[in-house]
């Protein structure tokens, strides 16, 4: 038999010395800490519908006979739904466990070790933790303090090795859009662009009816925001007709589950409710928006996402931080050098915004 330290000599090396992702921690592990009961917490720290998935998508669930059968691999059903979604034909979309997965899966396809992919901080982290993972090499072009993408700065960047660049659009944590002209600009370049835009139902700006007509555009979407299926996994992407074929072929077979493929054909049946509530959430933003902007000692960014950003100003973004979550009210603090002292909050209810402004008030 080997020794543990024989397989660390097994081990890829790059793997050992990389950055873990830093996920958000689990609601009832949060409000055990808390002492506060998980009913009665305030989750705005993960970007999640606040108010659930459709009622429909519930009883679909609980009414679906075939959980005993292996999932289509072809999710002839779902890409067809996604078809009429998108007003994109269904040969261009693949379905994902979360578009996570369609990033991994991209990855995998065109990074071999020491290619560059081209990340543009402050973003989402699993751009950089996937890349880490392919053995592929993040290049950094951090964006402008606007948040705009620097495309002056990864147009120099961009040499043999680069594969992939990846903008996010609207940006998480920054909740901006990219305009498609930059992404135009981008696409002149022979790296894959992909524009994730996770957050599009909040921001009606979308670029995927450019996919057509563009060999290296990928528009990834997902179901965990708008739908509120976030914990069932389920996204997709929107790629040129030749990737398709081998992404179809790399990913694996049942990548998508049952349950997840249930659920998000029966949100695709239930627009008229979830439009409400993304209305609802849009409209929520606007007013925590004006809320948040008469505290002086904070600098809000305007999103179109569902969550907004803001920049503590007088050096008290950890004490916040800690401070909400005392009181049972989670949201994300990042201390980056992007993004010293701010927090980013997600769009609750009314009533969240109602307490999470009271608390604040009470502690400055
Ligand atoms: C939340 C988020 C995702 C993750 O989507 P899943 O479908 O849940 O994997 C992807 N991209 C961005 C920018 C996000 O913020």
């Amino acid at each position: 038999m080997i020794s543990p330290e024989d397989i660390e000599g097994l081990l890829r090396p790059e793997l050992k010395t990389m950055k873990a992702y830093t996920p958000i921690e689990p609601t009832d592990v949060l409000s055990q800490r808390v002492e506060i009961p998980q009913e009665k917490v305030i989750k705005l720290d993960g970007n999640e519908n606040p108010y659930g998935c459709s009622a429909r998508v519930k009883q679909a669930l609980a009414n679906y006979g075939y959980y005993h059968l292996y999932p289509d691999p072809e999710q002839r059903e779902l890409r067809k739904a996604l078809e009429e979604y998108t007003g994109i034909s269904s040969e261009y979309i693949i379905a994902g466990s979360g578009s996570d997965e369609l990033i991994d899966l991209v990855l995998r396809l065109f990074v071999e070790p020491g290619d560059k992919v081209i990340n543009c901080p402050p973003t989402f982290g699993m751009y950089p933790f996937s890349t880490d993972v392919s053995g592929g090499k993040v290049v950094s072009i951090p964006r402008k303090r606007d948040f705009s993408i620097d495309v002056t700065a990864i147009k120099e960047a961009i040499d043999k090795r680069t594969k992939v660049i990846f903008v996010a659009s609207p940006n998480n944590p920054s909740g901006n859009v990219t305009p498609e002209q930059v992404i135009l600009e981008l696409l002149n370049s022979a790296a894959v662009v992909v524009v994730d835009e996770a957050y599009f139902e909040f921001s009606g700006i979308t670029v995927a009816p450019l996919v057509p007509k563009y060999s290296n555009l990928i528009v990834l979407r997902t179901f965990s925001k708008w739908a509120g299926l976030a914990g069932l996994r389920v996204g997709y992407g929107i790629f040129p007709i030749n990737m398709v074929k081998y992404l179809m072929k790399i990913k694996q077979p049942y990548n998508v589950n049952v349950a997840a493929q249930v659920a998000a054909l029966e949100s695709l049946k239930d627009m008229n409710y979830l439009r409400g509530t993304i209305k609802a959430i849009v409209d929520e933003r606007e007013r925590l928006l004006t809320r948040l902007s008469q505290l002086d000692w904070l600098k809000v960014y305007p999103s179109q996402a569902n969550f907004i950003l803001c920049s503590v100003l007088n050096g008290k973004a950890k004490t916040i931080h800690k401070g909400l979550q005392k009181k049972g009210i989670f949201v994300r603090y990042f201390d980056t050098p992007q993004l010293k002292d701010c927090l980013r909050i997600s769009i609750g209810k009314p009533e969240h915004t109602d307490t999470l402004i009271a608390t604040l008030k009470e502690m400055c």
